[in-house]
C-alpha cells in the first residue's frame, strides 16, 4: 500500500470500511501531532483492546508516551515528509496498560488537513523471547546511531537515532564523510581486521560533527551477505574541549600568541623545515622598564600594554617569522625564512621602530623600549634551549649596553664554564678531524739576518667558528688535561716536519715547540722523547723545547735531571716568556739551557725596560745561552737589540707565524734583514 492522500472518512468510500474490517491484519492511522489514533479497522481495535473506534479515538496516547518515543515519532514524521519512507519495527504497545509486542510497518499518511500522519500495519504477533524483544526496544530507543551497510556502503538499516542524525539516511556511506579518504580508510580497515574504530568529521542533520564510529563485520539477516554494522556517537563536544585544551596549552591567553610550550613542542619541526645553509635566527625580546609600568599603573594596565606590544610586534615581524610570548614581558621571534630579504637585524630594527611611538594606557602616555638578543640557527645552537640561552646572553648584553637596542650572540658572551665545556668537547675531536695545524714563525739571527729556525705555534680550524686562537683553547686544554694529548701531537708533528726541512736541504733549521707543564711532567714523557727520533727520523739537536719559568718551580732536582736527560738526547731547552715570571737570574744557570726568550712586553717597552733587557742578554752571554727577543715589531727595537748584542729576534717585523709552505718559501728566498732600510720583507700570514 502506498502513501495515499485520503483521510479517515474517505477510506471507507475508497476501499470500503467493510472490506478493511474484514482483513485480519490490524491497520490503523495515527495522528502524530495529536497523539491519537484517527482510524482503526476491527483487527486493530482488537489489538488495542478497544470496544469500538470512537472509544479508541478518545484515548490520548501522548499522555504517557516517553520522550524518546515522542521524538522518534517526530522523526518518522519528518522522514515521511522528506521521502517515501517505510519502516518495519518491533513495537510494544500498552493497550490498557498491558504490554503487547508486535511488528509494525509504518508508512506516511497525509491527513485530510494536509498534516503528515502515519499508517500502521501490524504484521504478526511477535512471539519472540523477552530478551530479543528488549534488545529490539533498546535499538529503537538508544541515542547511539546504529546502522547496517552493505559491503559497498549502501544503507540497509538505520535505527531511529541514526535516521535522526544522518543528513540523509538513504545516502551512500562515503557521502557522509567530510574528509577525503576517511571512507576508504574505514572500509580498508574493516576488510582487513573486520572490526575498527575511528574518529571522523561527518555530515549530519545538525551540520558537520565529530563522530566516533565503531564498525564490525557481520551478516545481513535478510540476504545472508556480508554487511557492516556501525554504531556512532557524536563526540563533537569532547573534541572541541580537547581542541580548546590544546589551544590553551599552546597559547598565551592574554595576547593569543603561541606560548613557550608551543615553541618547545614545535621547535624540532620548525627547525627541520629550515633548508641547509640558511640564515635562520631566534630573537628574544624583553621590554625595558615594563616592571615600572606594571607597578605604577597596575596589572590591568600592564596587560593592556602587553596586548598593544604584541600587536606592534606582529606588524613588525609580518610574515617573516613566528611570534610567541614566553611569559611576562618576554617575547620570542623565530625567523626561519632564508628567502626573506630582511636579515634578523633588519627585523630587530623594525621592531624597535614599531615600539618607538608612544603607548597610551589609562590615559597615560609613555614610551617603552625593548632590548633584543639574536642567536643564529644552527651556528649558535641547534636546540631551542641553547638558542634561547645564547639569545638571552645577547639580550643581557643589549640591556647592559643602554637598552633599546639589539645584539647578536657571540662566543665571548658565553660564560667561562659553558665556553670551556663546548671547547673541550670540540677539542677532543679536533685531532681526529685534522682540524689542528702548526704555523711557523721564523727566528732570525740579528747579525747575519739569516733564518736560524722557527717556533711552531698551534692553530685550530674550528668547523663552525673558524680559526680559534691558542689563547682560547690552550688554557682550557691545560685545565682539562687534554694538553697532554695535544702536546704529544705537536711534538710528533714538529719532529716529522723537522725531518722534512732537513730532507729539503735545511738541516740546520731549529724548530722550537711549546711545552706545557702537564705534558712535561707526564710519566711517559721522557720515554716518548727518547724514542722520538726513531719514530719520526728527526734530529733532536734541531728541536728546542720551550718551557716557562713557572715549570721550573717545584722539586728542582727532579727537573734538572729531566732537563739533563733531554739535553743528552740532543734536544735544546729554551725558557719562554722570560721576564714575566720568577725571573730569578741566579736560578737560570742551574739548568742546562740553550736559549732564553725575552718576553714581548720587555721588547715593546725597551725605553723603560732597557736596562733589564740588557742585563738578561749579558747574562745569556755569560752562561753561553742564546738570547732571543720575542715580539719584535719595529726597526727601532731591532736596532736597539743589535746594538746590545741580542742573538736572535722573532716578531711581526720579519714575519708572522705562517703555514709551513710559506715558511719553506721564506727559507728558499730569504728576505734581507736591513734595519736601516725600511725595505724589509714582510711576510704576512
Ligand atoms: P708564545 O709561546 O709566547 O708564542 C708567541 C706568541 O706571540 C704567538 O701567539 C705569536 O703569534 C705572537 N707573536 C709573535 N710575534 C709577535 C709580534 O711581533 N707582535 C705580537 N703582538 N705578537 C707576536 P700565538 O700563536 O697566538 O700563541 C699564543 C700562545 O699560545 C703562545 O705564546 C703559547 O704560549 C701558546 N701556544 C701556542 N702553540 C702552542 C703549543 O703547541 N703548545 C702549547 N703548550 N702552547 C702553545
Ligand atoms: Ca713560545
Ligand atoms: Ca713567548
Amino acid at each position: 500500500m502506498s502513501q495515499a492522500s485520503f483521510d479517515q472518512d474517505t477510506i471507507a468510500s475508497h476501499v470500503g470500511a467493510a472490506h478493511l474490517d474484514r482483513i485480519s491484519t490490524p491497520i490503523w492511522v495515527f495522528d502524530i501531532d495529536q497523539g491519537r489514533v484517527a482510524w482503526a479497522n476491527a483487527a486493530a481495535l482488537e489489538v488495542w483492546g478497544a470496544s469500538h473506534l470512537d472509544e479508541l479515538r478518545q484515548r490520548d496516547m501522548s499522555a504517557d508516551m516517553s520522550i524518546s518515543v515522542a521524538q522518534r515519532l517526530r522523526q518518522y514524521q519528518e522522514d515521511f515528509d522528506r521521502h517515501n519512507a517505510e519502516f518495519t519495527e518491533q513495537w510494544t504497545l500498552y493497550p490498557n496498560g498491558v504490554p503487547r509486542t508486535i511488528s509494525v510497518v509504518f508508512r506516511g499518511y497525509r491527513l485530510a488537513d494536509g498534516r503528515m500522519g502515519m499508517l500502521c500495519e501490524a504484521l504478526a504477533r511477535s512471539d519472540d523471547e523477552p530478551d530479543t524483544l528488549r534488545s529490539a526496544e533498546a535499538l529503537l530507543h538508544t541515542s547511539v546511531m546504529i546502522a547496517l551497510y552493505s559491503q559497498d556502503g549502501i544503507p540497509l538499516y538505520c535505527n531511529p537515532a541514526a535516521r535522526a542524525g544522518y543528513h540523509d539516511a538513504k545516502s551512500h556511506l562515503s557521502e557522509r564523510f567530510v574528509e577525503d579518504g576517511d571512507y576508504d580508510r574505514l572500509m580498508e580497515r574493516l576488510r582487513s581486521v573486520s572490526g575498527c574504530r575511528m574518529t571522523a568529521r561527518i555530515r549530519t542533520s545538525h551540520g558537520i560533527k565529530w563522530h566516533e564510529i565503531t564498525g564490525r563485520e557481520c551478516r545481513d539477516a535478510v540476504s545472508g551477505e556480508i554487511a557492516y554494522l556501525f554504531s556512532e556517537n557524536d563526540i563533537s563536544d569532547l573534541k572541541e574541549t580537547e581542541q580548546r585544551v590544546r589551544y590553551l596549552a599552546d597559547h598565551d591567553v592574554l595576547t593569543g600568541l603561541p606560548n613557550r610550550h608551543f615553541m618547545q613542542s614545535n621547535f624540532r619541526s620548525l627547525a627541520r623545515a629550515v633548508p641547509d645553509n640558511s640564515d635562520s635566527a631566534l630573537i628574544l625580546l624583553d621590554l625595558d622598564r615594563f616592571k615600572a609600568v606594571n607597578d605604577l599603573l597596575g596589572h590591568a594596565a600592564g596587560d593592556e600594554l602587553l596586548i598593544d606590544v604584541a600587536t606592534r610586534l606582529k606588524t613588525a615581524v609580518g610574515d617573516d617569522g613566528l611570534l610567541a610570548r614566553l611569559g611576562g614581558d618576554e617575547f620570542l621571534i623565530w625567523l626561519p625564512k632564508p628567502q626573506s630579504t630582511r636579515s634578523p637585524e633588519d627585523v630587530a630594527d623594525a621592531i624597535l621602530e614599531e615600539l618607538a611611538s608612544d603607548f597610551v594606557v589609562n590615559n597615560h602616555t609613555f614610551a617603552i623600549s625593548a632590548s633584543l638578543g639574536i642567536s643564529r640557527y644552527p651556528t649558535d645552537g641547534q636546540s631551542l634551549s641553547t638558542l634561547m640561552k645564547n639569545a638571552d646572553l645577547a639580550l643581557y648584553d643589549a640591556k647592559a649596553d643602554g637598552k633599546g637596542t639589539h645584539r647578536n650572540f657571540t662566543l665571548r658572551m658565553l660564560s667561562q664554564v659553558e665556553q670551556q665545556v663546548q671547547i673541550e668537547s670540540d677539542l677532543r675531536l679536533a685531532i681526529d678531524r685534522n682540524e689542528l695545524e702548526l704555523h711557523y714563525q721564523p727566528r732570525v739571527d740579528v747579525d747575519s739576518g739569516k733564518i736560524t729556525g722557527a717556533e711552531a705555534l698551534v692553530r685550530w680550524h674550528h668547523p663552525v667558528r673558524g680559526m680559534v686562537p691558542p689563547s682560547e683553547f690552550i688554557p682550557i686544554s691545560e685545565e682539562t688535561g687534554f694538553i697532554t694529548e695535544l702536546g704529544a701531537w705537536v711534538v710528533e708533528t714538529t719532529a716529522a716536519q723537522q725531518k722534512r726541512f732537513s730532507d729539503e736541504g735545511f738541516s740546520d733549521i731549529v724548530v722550537s715547540l711549546n711545552m706545557s707543564a702537564r705534558q712535561f711532567h707526564a710519566v711517559n714523557f721522557l720515554d716518548r722523547m727518547v724514542s722520538l727520533s726513531e719514530r719520526t727520523g728527526c734530529d733532536p739537536t734541531r728541536l728546542e723545547l720551550e718551557i716557562t719559568e713557572t715549570m721550573l718551580m717545584g722539586t728542582a732536582n727532579d727537573i734538572v735531571s729531566k732537563l739533563t736527560a733531554l739535553r743528552e738526547i740532543g734536544f735544546g731547552i729554551a725558557i719562554d716568556d722570560f721576564g714575566t715570571g720568577y725571573s730569578n737570574l741566579a736560578y737560570i744557570q742551574r739548568y742546562p739551557l740553550t736559549s732564553l726568550k725575552i718576553d714581548r712586553t720587555f721588547v715593546s717597552s725597551i725605553e723603560t725596560h732597557g736596562p733589564v733587557t740588557r742585563m738578561v742578554m749579558s747574562l745569556c752571554q755569560l752562561i753561553g745561552v742564546k738570547s732571543v727577543a720575542e715580539g719584535v715589531e719595529t726597526f727601532e727595537q731591532l736596532e736597539w737589540l743589535r746594538e746590545h748584542q741580542c742573538d736572535e729576534i722573532q716578531g711581526f717585523l720579519f714575519s708572522r707565524p705562517v703555514p709551513v709552505h710559506q715558511f719553506m718559501e721564506l727559507l728558499r728566498n730569504p728576505p734581507a734583514l736591513m734595519p736601516t732600510q725600511p725595505t724589509l720583507a714582510y711576510a704576512k700570514a
